[in-house]
């Protein structure tokens, strides 16, 4: 198939898929009368704060990202294009003539019969040329006879190749070549290979000046002594571990890694990485460098792994449950991380509670980072932040800064276990690790500040802001297919974060907190490093599963109300937009009729589907009814006039007594 029939024929499916949610929205529409047929009879009439009206963005939250690069809150785009990138482009289009035969020209994903066991990698960033080299062992798990194997790769010049087999013979590798447009090092053996474990050796390097995505250098003046100094550090998701390393840069691949750095010896350099060190070799690889070797990380995706050399300093803390905690910043900045340093380990120990599951590695760093694309990145054990998310200085800080510290700490602590623990298959499933830290952030949030009424944050930051994205015809349901770089990286974006978040609290609201708690901590424990559990029995048949399935699994068995949690919430992830219900007062004024449509914000967009439903819920006569109290529900209502002056009435008249009453 020629590259442009692989377009046609995507495009092709793309209809059909569009011409099967056509079909199913008929199913859909039933669903969702069950599922706002539950919200409306779980939460009871007459309630707290509802907003018929969208509140502006406040903007800069950590699941706003604006440019998309991947990673928590971005806004910089990250890509400082080479002139030869151009020149890669046009060969590729003159490459569209030529019909796509190769396994590896085929398919994006690397064969689900390969799987990556275990880097041994040695990185050499070399802060004063700009440039790094490197070394890594993979060893691969191969399930199936082969005649090929696949990594990724991309910017980087691969000078060496080398296949070991099980029994530690050299394999003849017959060719070892990049294929461009899949992001691969190709590497084709001279005999084909059976089953079992194999060791693929590659000798790299490449730039760090490229992009500030990869591995890249920084550079920050130190106020203290006037001073440039460089520091190397690296941001991965969603598909730039492959720029500074060849590795099996998917999800569904979790892999422990034994990782070495080099670091200049003096001025007051260190090395860090996601596990801590665990020893170091003084003048290796030559005089005035350092080897830092750090110990044995447990399995996990390529997108979390960070390396970073520099010359910062930190502050320590230990939790209550004795992780070491520390926050690293430059040296003339470094006072002004005792603020993130005590909400960060008083929300470990919470999140710790909360899950039901110890913190999984054996310290926790963070960092900031001068240059860094996105708002922060949850890298396991060593979560980087742009400075502006991480330092608080109480003299010149507004109280602004500290809750978006306070916000993104807890954000990123989150993905420690929902994200880092248990990892999501594909990137279709972004949504959940997103949706999910952007919601639990909250708790994190009003656990540290209980005065801050932290969660009637979540109304104007997400649920009301992406109510106004999602209002319109061109929203997009929240689970998206997705394939390429682009794709993947495209989906950073208010629908997964913001409408993901009040999804999921909404779903809190109608299980009951206890329970959807406890859901999550069963899922968290039967998940946890699942994909390295399931290669054990070869079965590779699991990597493209939902987790987002996984999780309505487990919160449906402790649903005491039995609910069918997949299904209510298909209705609200595989679908765009959001309802709005319609009310009218029966005669009498007992009771109100409700219906529903798609709420649209431009009128001439009108949704004409008649309503799926037509219900009735009791009214106070005379009185004023509130239906979604707290907006816990992501959806809109809309009262007859009667209604709406009865509520008008009440506010004006007595708001704080009525307040009082819908908390009831
Ligand atoms: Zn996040």
């Amino acid at each position: 198939m020629s590259r442009l029939s692989r377009l046609s024929s995507a495009m092709a499916r793309e209809t059909f898929v569009r011409y099967r949610t056509l079909c199913l929205l008929g199913v859909l529409a039933v669903l969702s009368c069950v599922c706002v047929g539950l919200l409306v009879a779980v939460l009871s009439p007459g309630g707290g704060e509802e907003s018929s009206d969208s509140s502006p963005s406040s903007g800069g939250r950590v699941g706003t990202p604006g440019t998309n690069t991947g990673g928590d809150g971005g806004s910089a785009t990250g890509e400082v294009k080479g002139a030869g990138e151009d020149v890669e482009e046009k060969m590729e289009e003159k490459e569209e003539e030529k019909p796509l035969t190769e396994p590896w020209e085929k398919d994006y994903r690397i064969p689900a019969s390969t799987y990556a066991l275990h880097y041994d990698l040695f990185l050499h960033p070399n802060m004063e040329t700009g440039l790094f080299t490197g070394t890594v062992d993979i060893l691969i798990r191969v399930s199936k006879k082969r005649s090929h194997l696949v990594t990724h790769s991309k910017f980087l010049n691969i000078t060496r190749t080398s296949l070991t087999g099980p029994g530690g013979g050299n394999v003849k590798v017959k060719r070892a070549f990049e294929y461009e447009p899949n992001e691969f090092w190709v590497v084709q053996t001279g005999q084909p290979i059976s089953p079992g474990n194999y060791t693929l050796s590659l000798e790299f390097s490449g730039n760090l000046t490229r992009s500030i995505t990869g591995l890249y250098r920084s550079v920050y003046t130190n106020g203290d002594t006037g001073k440039k100094r460089f520091i190397a550090t690296s941001k991965f998701q969603p598909t730039f571990a492959r720029r500074a390393f060849p590795c099996f840069d998917e999800p569904s691949f979790k892999s422990t890694f034994s990782t070495t750095l080099v670091r200049p010896s003096g001025d007051g350099y260190i090395a860090l990485s996601n596990m801590p060190v665990e020893r170091e070799e003084a003048d290796m690889p030559s005089q005035g460098l350092t080897k830092v070797h750090f110990k044995k990380s447990v399995p996990m995706v390529t997108y979390l792994a960070c390396f970073i050399v520099c010359d910062f300093t930190y502050q320590e803390r230990v939790t209550n449950h004795d992780v070491v905690f520390r926050v690293y910043a430059a040296p003339d900045r470094v006072a002004s991380t005792q603020y993130s340093a005590d909400v960060g380990a008083n929300i470990t120990d919470f999140f710790e509670d909360y899950f039901g599951v110890k913190y999984p590695l054996p310290k926790q760093d963070m960092i900031a980072i001068p240059d860094f694309v996105s708002g922060a990145m949850e890298h396991w054990g060593l979560i980087t932040y742009r400075e502006t998310n991480l330092l608080y200085s109480p003299r010149s800080s507004s109280s602004y800064n500290q809750q978006r510290i306070a916000a993104v700490v807890s954000h990123e602590l989150a993905h420690q276990w929902f994200g880092n623990l248990v990892t999501l298959n594909w990137w279709n499933d972004l949504w959940l690790n997103e949706g999910f830290a952007s919601y639990i952030e909250y708790k994190g949030l009003a656990h540290v500040h209980p005065d801050w009424d932290a969660e009637a944050h979540l109304l104007p930051d997400d649920l009301q802001r992406v109510m106004d994205l999602d209002a319109t015809l061109s929203s997009h349901p929240i689970v998206q297919p997705v394939d390429t770089p682009d794709q993947i990286t495209s989906i950073f974006d208010a629908i997964s974060y913001a409408k993901g978040a009040s999804v999921l609290r909404m779903l809190e609201g109608f299980m009951g907190d206890e329970e959807f708690r406890q859901g999550i901590s069963n899922f968290l424990k039967r998940f946890a490093y699942d994909n390295a559990v399931t290669l054990v029995s070869d079965d590779f048949s699991g990597r493209d599963r939902q987790r987002c399935n996984d999780l309505w699994n487990e919160l449906s068995k402790v649903s005491s109300k039995r609910l069918p949690i997949s299904k209510i919430m298909d209705t609200w992830t595989r679908q765009m937009g959001f309802p709005v219900l319609e009310l009218t007062r029966g005669a009498g004024g007992a009771t109100y009729t409700v219906t529903q449509r798609r709420f649209l914000a431009d009128k001439e967009a009108e949704d004409t589907t008649k309503s799926p439903f037509n219900i009735e819920i009791p009214a106070i006569p005379g009185g004023w009814t509130k239906v979604n109290s707290e907006q816990r529900g992501y959806y809109r209502v809309n009262y007859d006039r009667d209604g709406w002056a009865a509520l008008t009435f009440a506010l004006l008249t007595d708001h704080e007594v009525s307040l009082q009453r819908g908390s009831q």
